[in-house]
């Protein structure tokens, strides 16, 4: 993958997009200024030696920023690492932002349940419950009560969560739907789903939530060890008015964002009449681009850009589902239709 052409591409993009973007047509509430948005790179889910990551706070922001990404939310688990020194070092106004967070790690049932803070006011330690869908709930409660946004991490880790779970919690509208980790079961199997098919059965029973993409970075020192949990996997582009924390956390829980592990788009509308979708062929790489519904169903494929798909009102949903000719995915987020 060429990350010097990612580098520089949210910036080239912000000129065609204000061309293109009127308000009307975005799909979060309070976006008057469309004039003002931009889209930035970031990733919300990364550890360091603060847990049972392998590398100090200082070298992990530094290498997000060495990678072309806006901002990143450090998620030690259940320990608030501080970010203002390293905004200090690496912090760039309007480039670069670290947002505080952490992964309140906590078990029930014998199972992980793992849940991000972004930004909260303090440090939100596991609240526990008797059965698995209580303790989400009182963590989600927990997080929120820090004034934090809340995403629900790699449900299949350890098998621990269902649709069914997702589908019952209340105050949370963001969850992995792909992790850069690798034992966390992204693909599902031996009877069990892949967390995008989750994602469609939640969906399909009319709840909303939102799909996340994230690196789950443990590992920086190994960087040929596939085995490893590195940096760099994927990540969600969100269309913002600043960067700034509120701003970027306002337009995540907001669902104006796409979650990607190398897929750059030229420009991404979503509006209750259509869904727009544009891609730029280079390098001789090509695109499918799925428009999924109801209980995951493909109603369209398109190959060509811009990939429009014009919404009849009965689809009960529809997302897009991005692939790249190598092995490279993007998801845009579901516009609701009930
Ligand atoms: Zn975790
Ligand atoms: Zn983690």
């Amino acid at each position: 993958m060429n990350l010097e052409r990612n580098h520089c591409l949210p910036l080239l993009l912000v000129p065609f997009l204000l061309i293109l973007m009127t308000p009307s047509t975005l799909l979060g509430q309070g976006y008057e200024g469309a004039e003002d948005l931009r889209w930035y790179k970031g990733n919300t889910h990364t550890h360091t030696l603060n847990s049972d990551g392998d590398s100090f706070p200082e070298e992990v922001a530094r290498w997000y920023r060495e990678h072309g990404y806006n901002f990143l939310v450090i998620t030690d688990h259940n320990y608030l690492t501080g970010v203002d020194i390293l905004n200090q070092l690496y912090g760039v106004e309007g480039r670069y932002l670290v947002i505080k967070g952490d992964e309140v790690s906590d078990r029930s049932e014998g199972k992980p349940i793992h849940l991000n803070a972004l930004n909260p006011d303090y440090n939100v330690l596991p609240q526990g419950g008797s059965d698995i869908l209580e303790t989400l709930q009182n963590n989600i409660d927990a997080i929120r009560q820090a004034s934090a946004v809340v995403h629900i991490n790699h449900p299949n880790f350890v098998w621990a969560l269902t649709a069914e779970h997702i589908k019952q919690v209340e105050g949370c509208v963001l969850f992995e739907i792909y992790s850069g980790h690798p034992a966390v079961n992204n693909l599902g199997g031996g009877g069990m789903p892949s967390v995008e098919e989750m994602w469609d059965q939640v969906l399909s029973s009319g709840k909303l939530i939102y799909g996340m993409a994230v690196d789950d970075a443990h590992t920086f020192r190994q960087p040929e060890n596939r085995a490893a949990a590195r940096p760099g996997q994927a990540w969600v582009m969100v269309r913002a008015s600043e960067l700034t924390a509120d701003a970027i956390l306002e337009s995540l829980e907001n669902g104006d964002f796409y979650a990607s592990t190398g897929i750059e788009l030229s420009d991404y509308q979503a509006g209750r009449e259509e869904i727009r979708i544009e891609t730029e062929e280079s390098n001789n790489t090509r695109y499918r681009i799925l428009f999924i519904g109801d209980q995951g169903k493909v109603l369209k494929e398109e190959s060509s850009s811009p990939a429009v798909y014009k919404i009849s009102g009965d689809e009960k949903y529809v997302r897009a589902r991005i692939i790249d000719s190598n092995g490279n995915l993007a998801w845009t987020q579901p516009v609701m239709l009930d």
